[in-house]
């Protein structure tokens, strides 16, 4: 079958089944498209559907978000994780401003040099918000296009990837609305063609699949070997006086960069030792005790971190009290907040 006959099954699909997402209805709004694509990277839609609003409410428009301090964003992106791209965002911000009078431009080209933005957000943008005929490829994307061809690759090759650039680009120069096939295609792999329990029976494009007429949907793609996480050590200090807690700023580069945490100190081959914990952080070995552990998981780490309460810490100079009401206004990684629920100052995530 043609791919015009696939493009249609596709968008009148899209058109009758789309999930009523908040940034659906923000997509003629382009600095909404910005926040929404910037935040759905890694991100699952869950997660973004609790921060997408209340993000916009603090910085509502390009230029509210340029202006804004740093921390702030990252306070408001709290929780999304990947900070790196809260910091992005915010210089694309500035950038849009500096360079485009806050106009967010319409054709990918002059979106991909701007920070952050990569060729899958460009295309994103300038299809769902300008109807231009740029594809889009993500992992959900080469997904669906893998199993159509019944092409038995992981996804995560580069001729796999390009691959699927040049199709998606042929896809969607056939389709009726290049904002809808776009939607329609990352539709159909985030709820239908998903990586397990396959919905193909209701699949608009069963007809041009030809995987399913293989009966070859649960290999494809081929599984890629993971890189092995590695191991991390943490020990945490919570201090407290006055319904304050010590908190200190991460270095501005590296894991967690800029965030905030309670003085905790770090290693890559075991717990640190009683003796560091008291030297390194300055505080008095009489006054510790240990609270509680948990394993906190990241893309690349497994971090097992060791909880302490210690009334007696001297202050450090990159460290400040900040009150338990107030903590929600920096920016703690979820591992943080988890530290602070051990410690019984915040609810368990
Ligand atoms: S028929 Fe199944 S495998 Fe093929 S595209 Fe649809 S959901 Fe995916």
């Amino acid at each position: 079958m043609s791919d015009a006959a696939l493009t249609n099954s596709l968008e009148t699909w899209f058109k009758a089944n789309a999930r009523d997402l908040p940034w659906r209805l923000d997509h003629r709004i382009p600095y909404c498209a910005l926040v929404s694509e910037f935040m759905l990277q890694q991100t699952q839609v869950a997660r973004v559907l609790e921060k997408y609003q209340p993000f916009l409410d603090r910085f509502p428009t390009v230029e509210a978000l340029a202006q804004a301090h740093e921390d702030e964003v990252l306070a408001a992106w709290a929780g999304l994780g990947y900070y790196r791209r809260a910091r992005m965002l915010h210089a694309c911000a500035q950038a849009i401003v500096e360079h485009h009078d806050g106009t967010v431009p319409d054709s990918a080209q002059s979106l991909q040099n701007l920070p952050g933005i990569g060729r899958y957000t460009a295309g994103a943008i300038a299809s769902l918000v300008f109807g231009q005929r740029e594809p889009i490829v993500d992992g959900n994307i080469t997904r669906v296009l893998l199993r159509v061809h019944n092409k038995p690759e992981p996804q995560t090759d580069n001729h796999t990837i390009k691959w699927s650039w040049r199709r998606a680009g042929e896809l969607v120069k056939s389709a009726t609305n290049p904002a809808i096939f776009n939607e329609a295609m990352m539709e159909l792999g985030a709820t239908i063609c998903t990586p397990k329990n396959i919905q193909c029976p209701q699949c608009p494009i069963r007809s041009h699949c030809q995987s399913f007429e293989a009966g070859t949907t649960e290999s494809i793609p081929l599984p890629k070997p993971r890189a092995k996480q590695k191991p991390m050590y943490c020990a945490s200090i919570v201090s407290i006086q006055n319904r304050s807690v010590l908190v200190e700023q991460r270095p501005v580069s590296g894991m967690w960069a800029s965030m905030y945490q309670v003085p905790t100190i770090e290693r890559d081959d075991r717990q640190p030792t009683p003796e560091e914990i008291t030297t390194d952080l300055s505080v008095d070995a009489d006054t510790i005790k240990p609270t509680g552990t948990f394993t906190h998981i990241t893309t690349h780490r497994i971090v097992e971190f060791a909880v302490y309460r210690a009334d007696s810490i001297e202050m450090g100079p990159n460290q400040a009290y900040r009150t338990l009401d107030s903590l929600d206004q920096i920016a703690l990684s979820n591992a943080q907040r988890k530290v602070l629920a051990v410690a019984g100052l915040i609810e368990p995530l």
